[in-house]
């Protein structure tokens, strides 16, 4: 079965950064389709949004009159943290234009009906230097883009996963996919394309992240021509826990020891307050890069805690102040996060006596597609906004920037993709590259039985990524992995199919981890590759033998392209408009001389 579905602008990923995107262009007097893997509001990373969405504080105060802004704070302050935070890796002119537009991305969620009361507290988190955190929870603001969706009449197809772009006479021209609940090729056939898939958490084996997550914006973006930069940053987060085994990788905001004025403090196990070894003056109160690298070292080097993690230990404040914590937070995010019935496992009284087991987990992607201020890639046609999107937080996230990014990012990519579509000349697909891509994900199905599955290919492809590829990174780890990789996309893809007796078209798992497989391989190649290259240690790219920030040599990005079918990097300087990088190579975590 094959279906044909013509719009004006097709939009790829229907969250924060998808959604936003639609309605811009509606707005615009553009009539955008939206295609999701998922199911609107239920998919990607948006609904899990824990709650911070960045503002600098002066906005928040003059604008929007939250509790617990601060004048004191400015953009430019705002900005200042983001580069520092970012290790200077950030596109500088990006950051100027997501600190002024802000405030808008706020805007637009409450006039889209997020309700204001939640807003109306502000979260202080590390690396910020004023509190910037609106309090808006995923749960509480993804019916409100839902509802202006529907509102401006968009056209939202779900359950349906986007394999390729594809391209004619240079230009995206649409694209292909798969309808997961009835196994219907789908050609989308567009003027002009949005990427907002957000990032590929899903390769590493502990991730906050949802399972749609498995980068294959970033894979269909490089197959389609389009550049990708600093790839080998994936984020991971501090704050998850390791045990009991109910809530591994689910992050829990009240023992995030890195956002929220709440501190825990992170042991090792003799005792020791082992932060005090990376950040003397912050010590947990620093950025989650650092925490992350510095929790893993304890791990990796026999210090840890029984079930692989540290312990974050509250037992330094007085019982009755632990009571106090809670009491900013809604009990619904405290203690019932995310659905998890989170006081069955861990009880206040328990939270006063014993330390908590936590590990880092992959969390969010701070590389990806390269685009300029008006959200265009390279490729004509192709826009791409939001976490899916490269430089806007340079080597590392502050807590809080990414719900920002994806409605800033998403707003802009819809405005700029809307115009470019309402002058441009809707081409015709290529036949024959259709039918290639028909053929190749078809090809799984009909070798049932008859090659390779890909469930234990992806268990494995995710260790090697946890081990080489994760945290802490060695040369001859990343040389093994890169060689272990091209080993499976040499010998393993082109056999993998279902097992037999599993031919089903409805949303069969194997097949659609047949088709995912190859791109969680190519994007952990980026990773590897990149950080093989990087010759340093900035924020979420740590090489063991390396372990300084090298400014003077490495402030540059790493760029990926598709060069006559082979992976290329080269590197370039960073946009710098305003803050200059230190001038010395400096201890890791350190931004000034
Ligand atoms: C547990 C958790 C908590 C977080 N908490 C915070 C927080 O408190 N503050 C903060 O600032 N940030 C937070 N983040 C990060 C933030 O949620 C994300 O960066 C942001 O929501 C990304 O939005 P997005 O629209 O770019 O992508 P997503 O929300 O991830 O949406 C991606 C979309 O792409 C679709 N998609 C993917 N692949 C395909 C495909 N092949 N075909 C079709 N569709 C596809 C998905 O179905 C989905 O619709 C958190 C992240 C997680 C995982």
């Amino acid at each position: 079965l094959v279906e044909v579905i013509e719009t004006e602008l097709l939009v790829i990923g229907s969250e924060g950064a998808g959604a936003s995107a639609a309605i811009e262009a509606a707005r615009h007097g553009v009539e955008p389709t939206i295609v999701t893997k998922g199911r609107i509001g239920h998919c990607g990373a948006t609904v899990t949004i824990d709650g911070d969405l960045d503002v600098d504080s002066r906005s928040l105060h003059d604008q929007f009159h939250l509790k617990g802004a601060d004048p004191r704070d400015s953009k430019a302050k705002f900005f200042e943290d983001m580069v520092r935070g970012g290790k200077f890796l950030n596109n500088q002119r990006i950051v100027e234009t997501h600190v002024e537009d802000a405030p808008k991305a706020l805007q637009a969620l409450i006039d889209w009906g997020a309700p204001y009361p939640e807003l109306n507290r502000v979260m202080h988190a590390s690396g910020h230097t004023y509190a910037r955190g609106a309090w808006c929870p995923g749960p509480k603001i993804t019916p409100a883009y839902v509802n202006e969706v529907r509102k401006q009449n968009v056209k939202v197809v779900e359950d349906t996963m986007v394999t390729d772009l594809l391209t004619n006479e240079g230009r995206v021209v649409g694209a292909v996919g798969l309808d997961l609940l009835t196994g219907a090729f789908r050609i989308f056939r567009s003027k002009a394309v949005v990427i907002a898939t957000g990032g590929g958490m899903r390769i590493y084996p502990y991730t906050t992240a949802p399972e749609e997550l498995s980068g294959d914006g970033f894979a269909m973006a490089y197959r389609a021509g389009a550049e990708l930069i600093n790839m080998e940053f994936p984020m991971f987060l501090p704050g998850v826990f390791v045990w009991p085994p109910g809530l591994t990788s689910v992050d829990i905001p009240f023992i995030l020891s890195t956002a929220g004025e709440f501190q825990g403090w992170m042991l090792n196990r003799n005792g020791e307050r082992f932060m005090s070894r990376w950040a003397p003056k912050t010590m947990e109160w620093t950025t989650r890069d650092i925490c992350s690298v510095a929790m893993m070292t304890e791990i990796l080097e026999g210090r840890g805690s029984p079930h692989g993690g540290i312990y974050v230990s509250f037992s330094h404040l007085p019982k009755n102040l632990v009571d106090h914590l809670f009491d900013w937070m809604d009990p619904e995010i405290a203690w019932k996060y995310g659905g998890f019935d989170v006081e069955k496992y861990v009880s206040k009284e328990g939270l006063r006596e014993n330390a908590l087991e936590a590990a880092p987990a992959c969390h969010y992607w701070n590389g990806g597609i390269r685009i300029t201020v008006n959200s265009e890639t390279n490729v004509p046609g192709l826009f791409a906004g939001g976490e899916v999107q490269g430089g806007t937080m340079g080597a590392n996230r502050l807590s809080g920037n990414a719900a920002t990014e994806c409605i800033v990012w998403g707003l802009r990519a819809g405005r700029f993709a809307a115009e470019y579509s309402s002058k441009a000349k809707k081409l015709d697909y290529r036949e024959s590259q259709v039918k290639e891509l028909q053929a190749k994900l078809r090809k799984p199905l009909e070798d049932e039985g008859k090659g390779i599955s890909p469930v234990p290919i992806r268990l494995e492809l995710q260790k090697l990524a946890w081990e080489k590829v994760g945290v802490l990174r060695t040369t001859e780890g990343l040389q093994q992995a890169i060689s272990e990789i091209e080993r499976i996309k040499k010998e393993t893809v082109p056999k993998l199919s279902v097992s037999a007796g599993n031919s089903s078209t409805t949303y069969n798992k194997e097949w659609i981890h047949a088709i995912e497989l190859p791109n969680m391989l190519l994007v952990l190649e980026m990773v590897a590759r990149g950080a093989l290259m990087r010759e340093e240690s900035r924020g979420a790219c740590y090489r063991r033998e390396y372990p300084e920030t090298d400014y003077p040599n490495w402030t540059k990005e790493t760029v990926i392209a598709k060069v006559r079918d082979q992976m290329t990097f080269r590197t370039e300087p960073v946009t710098i408009t305003k803050l200059p990088p230190p001038t010395k190579k400096l201890p890791y975590g350190a931004t000034s001389e």
